[in-house]
């Protein structure tokens, strides 16, 4: 369950968190404050997830009246889920304040120095909770089946702004004492904090931006949408519930795309590329405010609700907002990433909607599996029963299980009593249990489609029969990212140099702003030892710490003993600058 938390005992209903940010120490320190609701009115002992904490305090209280100090002990940490703080009480108390400070290391946070920020002279600090990190900075009931609403104070130096995913009171600027407030119960993954030289945006009455000075502007013009991506999805599936919508760009080495935090998603800058190609990153993580925020996945098993439904729903907003043509290569490259997903994985419940965690860390079975296999699945059911019968379920499921977790058994439920029963035969259970437990994708599935990717398999065909870069040009003179992506990953992997060089050069692949493209490109140049692109992949690869655009680099450079020397040397630069989600995935590949 990738928790130590007796939450059979107590459950978490508010927390308060008064934390000053140091970071000189680079630690968050200060107090946690948790109110229970009590399940079994005997017991004595509460147990906390904690990770890498220093816990120096702990106390009791009934009603917050009064405190008395309270016994406690860390057991041994496990590398997987850190270690169980365990604190005796008294038989009423129903609150608990711990007085603690987070470590250095700690696996949720990433500070950055100033030169690792866009302004270069203030440094940053931000949070990445999910999976099971929030216990790297706060002593909590870490599991997604518990919700909470909290209140935070954050302290922080004079110069510096934080921002939480949740409601900002207004305070005094310059003062360093932010005030915020979470209304809505949330689970713990969904708390996040980032603290910099943020600016403020707005887009809307209900959306904006935060980031450093010198990002906001193309971030609030990258994303002007995002006001018409809320219509059309409430439209769809029912109100936004989270009052605010905000973005908040992080520094590029944000090991992630995107993090649904409430009120507030966190995204990598690497999206912003001018032209809006990469915005279905905001719907996805818009999306997360129906499916994950709302309705959550109650254990990390169960994954596939949060994420399948998400791409479901993010392809579906893109499709009403930008046009079919963009979503069906969306769904294409979708598809491409889970053939390689499929491929990479090791554990081979993985590759499964429903694999099997036991004692590992979530995030080691981290893949797009549930996020393509479960659209896929929902993409079926919405063939088989017409998709406003499915708008109309989908919404009812969102609807009637707002604010709660869920598990996949709750939603099978479901999908029999309200879905599958109004046409009886239309789905076997069968065709169910296979969606649930089969390793490939189902023979019945019904697979996207893409004019536009197969135009530019014809663009690719010519130009390798041909090699006129020319003749390219002009079939490739409107290509968006996705047909750039699309063209270079079907290429065959052996190309000649001479071939790299006139691509490159006609199309300065090798210096592409577009971080997608850049990818690409630089795995296409590792596989046929194209040298000329090394300098600019080394560069990428010191400044981005997204882990989808990485990993994939050490992989590849790691087949070859060369290629691994040169991962190796690469990383030992890039090391200090990833987050370290980021540098405990790429120490494994290269140790
Ligand atoms: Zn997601």
């Amino acid at each position: 369950m990738s928790t130590y938390a007796n939450i059979d005992a107590f459950i978490t209903k508010h927390l308060v968190l008064d934390l000053t940010a140091d970071f000189d120490s680079r630690t968050l320190l200060g107090t946690a404050e948790l109110m229970f609701e009590r399940r079994d009115p005997g017991a004595t002992e509460v147990v906390l997830d904690t990770r890498d904490l220093q816990v120096r305090k702990a106390e009791a209280s009934s009603g917050g009246a009064s405190w008395v100090d309270a016994a406690f002990r860390l057991d041994p940490a496990t590398a997987a889920f850190g270690s169980a703080l365990r604190v005796t009480v008294p038989r009423d108390a129903d609150r608990l304040r711990i007085t603690y400070a987070s470590s250095p290391a700690a696996k949720g946070l990433q500070w950055l120095t100033p030169p690792q920020t866009s302004g270069k002279k203030l440094p940053f600090l931000f949070s990445q909770a999910q999976a099971i990190q929030a216990r790297s900075f706060i002593p909590i009931q870490d599991t997604p089946a518990v919700r909470m609403t909290y209140d935070a104070t954050i302290r922080v130096p004079k110069e510096l702004v934080a921002v939480m995913a949740a409601e900002a009171a207004p305070g005094e600027k310059g003062s360093g004492v932010f005030h915020f407030r979470m209304p809505q119960p949330i689970p713990s993954y969904l708390i996040a904090i980032a603290i910099g030289d943020l600016t403020f945006q707005p887009m809307s009455d209900r959306t904006g931006v935060w980031a450093e000075p010198a990002a906001i502007a193309a971030a609030a013009k990258e994303f002007e949408d995002t006001e018409q991506m809320i219509k059309t999805t409430e439209a769809l599936y029912g109100p936004y519930r989270w009052g605010r919508y905000d973005l908040l760009v992080l520094p590029p080495s944000f090991p992630f795309g995107g993090m649904e935090n409430p009120r507030v998603t966190f995204a990598t800058p690497t999206v912003i590329v001018g032209d809006k190609s990469l915005v279905a990153l905001v719907a996805h993580e818009l999306a997360h405010s129906w499916s994950g925020n709302l309705v959550t996945n109650a254990t990390w098993q169960d994954f596939w609700l949060n994420e399948g439904f998400t791409t479901y729903l993010e392809r579906r907003i893109v499709e009403a907002v930008y046009g079919k043509r963009l979503s069906d290569m969306e769904r294409i490259i979708g598809l491409r990433d889970l053939a390689q997903a499929r491929a990479d994985l090791t554990v081979a419940g993985d590759r499964t909607l429903q694999p099997t965690l036991g004692d590992r860390d979530p995030d080691d079975a981290y893949s797009v599996v549930p996020y393509e296999l479960g659209a896929l699945f929902l993409s079926f059911l919405e063939d088989k029963f017409g998709r406003d019968t499915f708008d109309r379920f989908l919404r009812r499921w969102f609807d009637e299980h707002a604010f709660q977790s869920v598990t996949t058994a709750q939603f099978l439920e479901f999908l029999s009593k309200h879905l599958l029963s109004t046409r009886p035969g239309e789905v076997t259970e069968a065709q169910i249990q296979e969606w649930l437990h089969t390793e490939s994708i189902p023979s019945f599935a019904v697979m996207p489609k893409s004019d536009a990717l197969e135009k530019v398999e014809q663009a690719r065909d010519a130009w390798l029969m041909s090699g006129s870069v020319e003749a390219l040009a002009l079939a490739s003179a409107a290509w968006s990212t996705q047909e750039w992506v699309h063209f270079i990953d079907a290429l065959p992997r052996k190309l000649d140099a001479d071939r790299l060089s006139a691509l490159d050069r006609r199309f300065k692949l090798t210096d592409s702003p577009n971080s997608e493209i850049a990818h690409v490109w630089f795995r296409l140049a590792i596989a046929n030892r194209y040298t000329p692109a090394f300098p600019a992949m080394e560069r990428y690869m010191i400044r981005i710490g997204r882990r989808k655009l990485i990993v994939p680099l050490y992989r590849d450079l790691a087949l070859t003993a060369d290629g691994k020397a040169m991962a190796k040397r690469i990383y030992a630069k890039a090391r200090e600058g990833y987050h370290p989600v980021a540098q405990s995935t790429v120490d494994d590949l290269l140790n």
